[in-house]
């Protein structure tokens, strides 16, 4: 298989994004350690309205791992000032916890022309949202028209709560995991994935093992942060590269009559776990 020089001149390239939301110590702790068991570097957005009770914690993330910034209120608002007084208000409690971040990663993937605006004027370098039409590789959205400076790092979008919540169960999400780093793999783009610790990757972290060892059996594969990445692609000054494949979700199926399970969460804490049926009319 050929080297490419998007892939640094490797075959391939993967990096890991945590959306850190509701900050759940044990659950944090236990993603923390596939990381760095596999020696890993992954790229963890950190919400700080929790966060922010949770210094020790981040200090010894950022040992290891890249902390960047998921904003302080888990919100997108609809004009820029609010969204920069969100994004400022993220960074600074990380700066005061002597984490530098030059990225973010809208809460729910909510990117807007107001977000846009607000990350220019914070001189981030790259933020973390989405995939637009043929856009697997990095890219700069359009602002007002115009090209963005602040870079755009899409990742495959399907993180293991969206298996869980269609009814998959661990099994089948390594299944699913296995077959899309494949088909990335094969079809020569980026493998960037994502994932919540909470109730997620820490409650299951034999899954993001599993995720590690996968990629790891692949030949020439560049392991990655997407601030090491976007930082790469905006030196070498790629241009836009879009590619025909589009089938982001491929494999991606819902399992109706399956039992799933339905966490609910209080700040943080998993109050209960049930089994449901899922209802299939509610997911033609
Ligand atoms: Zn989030």
């Amino acid at each position: 298989m050929r080297r490419l020089r998007e892939f640094n001149g490797n075959k391939a390239a993967f990096a890991f994004r945590i959306d850190l939301d509701f900050f759940h110590p044990r659950h944090v702790e236990e993603t923390l350690r596939v990381a760095e068991r596999h020696g890993i570097k992954m790229t963890w957005f950190v919400n700080m309205q929790t966060g922010q009770f949770h210094e020790r914690e981040i200090k010894r993330i950022a040992k290891t791992q890249d902390v960047q910034n998921h904003g302080f209120l888990h919100e997108t608002f609809g004009d820029k000032e609010a969204n920069l007084e969100n994004v400022l208000k993220g960074h600074e409690l990380l700066g005061g916890m002597d984490v530098k971040c030059n990225s973010f990663a809208a809460p729910f993937g909510y990117w807007n022309q107001a977000l846009g605006k607000a990350l220019e004027e914070t001189g981030y370098e790259y933020s973390s949202e989405f995939r637009e039409g043929k856009n697997v590789f990095p890219f700069y959205p359009k602002l007002a028209g115009k090209k963005a400076k602040v870079l755009q790092m899409p990742i495959h979008p399907i993180c293991l709560g969206n298996l869980f919540e269609s009814g998959y169960n661990e099994e089948e999400a390594i299944e699913y995991f296995d077959r899309i780093i494949g088909l990335l793999y094969e079809k020569r783009l980026p493998i960037f994935l994502y994932g919540h610790p909470t109730g997620r990757l820490g409650a299951y972290p034999q899954v993001l093992d599993s995720i590690f060892k996968i990629a790891k059996q692949l030949d020439g594969i560049w392991f990655t942060s997407l601030t090491d990445y976007a930082k790469f692609w905006r030196e070498k000054n790629f241009r836009e590269r879009k590619t025909e494949w589009h089938k982001h979700n491929a494999f991606f199926e819902n399992k109706p009559g399956k039992a799933r399970r339905i966490k609910q969460f209080y700040k943080g804490q998993l109050l209960r776990v049930e089994k449901k049926k899922i209802d299939r009319r509610l997911h033609r």
